[in-house]
């Protein structure tokens, strides 16, 4: 079979389905190739069911914490681990139904399942079909990366995916990595029960923070039992009676960590290696990210690159703002460019990261001058009365402009209050007018002004 299309959209991930829309609305015949789950990987095993599983560790948390409010709770806190499961696994399935019900109502959108792969720069495979359009944007998103770390072969591993389908609690599970994701499932499974330790190949968790984030957050989660094994130079495997041998290595401390499972959180890669973009001449890096320009084009005319595949942005806000951005483009007469956003992204353990612009580190290192505005949450009224005073505030200003240049939160709330630097940057403002803005008492974001106002140099 052989059918002709005004587009094609690779991938029903979190760019793909608004492009499909905006095209279609635009009169468009639009293919949209999907191999696995409508919603791709944040609907299905990424944001929505990690923010539900991290939703009922927070629960177990707090029940746990009950008397510290003068709650008392008969008996002891038990863990439902199929209901956990099953709670998460709902939530994503409705919103993955959600998505197929959209798509399905959308006049000119043919929905074709399979692998999509290029023949020539307009024309794709998919199982015996071949398709072909003018225009051709690829949100094949990414996957968990499982290095070829010694003896990873003989032992089961977990990954983002298949950790959302246990319905046990683990007895010790050992989570690779000392990041975002890694630690986000860390602190769930411990608040359900699980001895966890976090392995670590560097000398600090979340190295692209600053170092007092970085201290601050595995201070947290320390006092929440969990171990950390960081500088485990060299991780290897191997069965052992107790379960499976994680050898790390590392400078000091046993050299072996004993653990039931084991969750591989080391990074991300693009779903590229079989999409054929060789044979269309579709640039890319070592890595497989396709190289794109500033409007997200490839060096192929007709074909462009949105989402975590482009090496641009690994989250769900900036592969929706990818589509915002080609959409304008191309229908809108718009000239929208990557450059223009802000990085930003939350760290969802509790109490949450939010994280917007650059650090004091990356500041320096690009030559500002900077003024720092620091207030730990012992000092936030909203954050001692609600019994979670862990954390701190921060805002980086470039002492010659007075430009924001970022913040972090952690802290209750963090996630939603950093939004407030976050918008005066968007909007240009400084430090100072930042300081004269009079927020809502009692909440977190409420002295984020106070320290804009109260900047020391740095
Ligand atoms: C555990 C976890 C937690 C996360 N939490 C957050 C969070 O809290 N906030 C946040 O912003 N981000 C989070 N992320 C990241 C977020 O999920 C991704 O950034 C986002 O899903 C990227 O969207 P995308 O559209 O680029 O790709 P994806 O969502 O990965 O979608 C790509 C789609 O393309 C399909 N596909 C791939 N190749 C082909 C092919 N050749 N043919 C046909 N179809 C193909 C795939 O099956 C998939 O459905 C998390 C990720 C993980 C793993």
């Amino acid at each position: 079979v052989n059918r002709s299309f005004d587009a094609i959209v690779v991938g029903a991930g979190q760019a793909g389905p608004p492009l499909v829309g905006r095209l279609t609305a635009a009169g468009m015949k639009v293919a949209l190739v999907e191999r696995h789950l409508v919603g791709g990987t944040c609907v299905n095993t990424g944001c929505t069911p990690t923010k539900a599983m991290v939703a009922s560790a927070y629960a177990a948390h707090l029940a746990r914490r009950a008397g510290d409010y003068g709650v008392r709770i008969a008996g002891d806190i038990a863990i439902d681990m199929p209901a956990v499961s099953a709670r998460l696994q709902g939530i994503a399935a409705k919103s993955r139904r959600n998505n197929e019900t959209w798509l399905a109502g959308m006049d000119g959108c043919t929905l074709i399942r399979g692998q999509a792969r290029f023949l020539r720069p307009e024309t794709m495979r998919v199982g015996d079909e071949t398709i072909t359009a003018p225009r051709i944007f690829l949100n094949v998103g990414g996957r968990a990366t499982v290095p070829d770390m010694p003896g990873i072969g003989e032992i089961a591993i977990l990954t983002n995916s298949s950790i959302l389908q246990l319905t046990e609690v683990p007895k010790h599970l050992v989570v690779i990595g000392g990041s975002y994701i890694g630690l986000e499932f860390a602190q769930a499974f411990r608040r359900f029960g699980a001895r966890v330790t976090v392995i670590e190949k560097g000398p600090r968790i979340t190295a692209r923070e600053d170092e007092d984030v970085s201290e601050t957050l595995q201070e947290i989660l320390e006092e929440e039992g969990i171990a950390f094994r960081l500088n485990a130079e060299c991780i290897h495997f191997a069965q052992h009676a107790d379960g499976i041998a994680a050898g790390i290595d590392c400078t000091d401390g046993e050299p072996d960590v004993i653990g039931s499972h084991v969750l591989m959180a080391v990074g991300r890669r693009p779903n590229t290696d079989d999409l054929g973009l060789d044979t269309a001449g579709v640039a890319h890096d070592g890595h497989g990210y396709i190289t794109v320009n500033d409007k997200l084009e490839t060096n192929v005319p007709g074909i462009w690159a949105l989402g975590d595949c482009n090496g641009r942005g690994a989250f769900t806000h900036t592969s929706y703002n990818d589509y915002e951005i080609v959409a304008a483009n191309l229908l809108d007469g718009g000239e929208r460019r990557v450059t223009d956003r802000l990085p930003c992204y939350g760290l969802f353990v509790d109490p949450p990261l939010g994280r917007v612009g650059i650090g004091e580190a990356e500041a320096r290192a690009k030559g500002h001058r900077i003024k720092v505005g620091k207030r730990a949450m012992t000092r936030v009224g909203r954050a001692v009365e609600k019994g979670e005073a862990k954390g701190f505030m921060k805002i980086v200003v470039d002492a010659d402009s007075d430009a924001i240049l970022g913040g972090a939160i952690i802290g209750p709330g963090g996630d939603e209050a950093v939004h407030v630097i976050l918008d005066m940057m968007q909007a240009g403002q400084t430090a100072t007018a930042l300081s004269h803005t009079v927020h809502i008492h009692p909440t977190v974001a409420e002295l984020l002004p106070t320290i804009a106002g109260e900047l020391k140099p740095a």
